[in-house]
């Protein structure tokens, strides 16, 4: 039995040859001049991993704003989990103004940066910057 698909859809020239210039690489215009395939670049094969490049289409990605990249983002919470703990408590404490929450963070924050991580001393100091009753 013969395979239909197999059978008779053979072309000579193969896939991979170019089909605009028929694997010449050259294009004859009307002129008499010989002009290098703008498909091949003069291959006469069909460039497949390039796909079909449209030159006259911009990329959106070409000029999107980078200012995500090489700019620090200013760090408006603690990286470690006790200091965002904290962050936490401070942000749904009730007594405390937008200010001093914004400013207790900052110590969080800042002490983070200096010391890698938060003391148990610094912890408690801060707790009681906004939990005068805690015991
Ligand atoms: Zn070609």
């Amino acid at each position: 039995m013969i395979d239909p698909l197999q059978s008779g859809s053979g072309s000579p020239q193969g896939p991979e040859t170019c089909q605009i210039c028929g694997g010449d690489g050259r294009i004859d215009n009307s002129f008499g001049s010989v002009a290098k395939c703008p498909s091949c670049h003069g291959s006469g094969k069909r460039s497949r991993d390039m796909g079909f490049h449209d030159v006259t289409k911009t990329k959106p990605s070409h000029h999107l704003p980078t200012n995500r990249a090489g700019v620090v983002e200013k760090q408006t919470w603690p990286t470690t989990a006790q200091g965002g703990q904290l962050a936490t408590e401070i942000r749904d404490a009730s007594g405390l103004t937008a200010d001093t929450k914004a400013r207790l963070t900052r110590e969080i924050i800042e002490h983070e940066a200096s010391h890698g991580l938060c003391t148990q001393t610094f912890l408690k100091k801060m707790r009681k910057q906004f939990r005068p009753a805690a015991r």
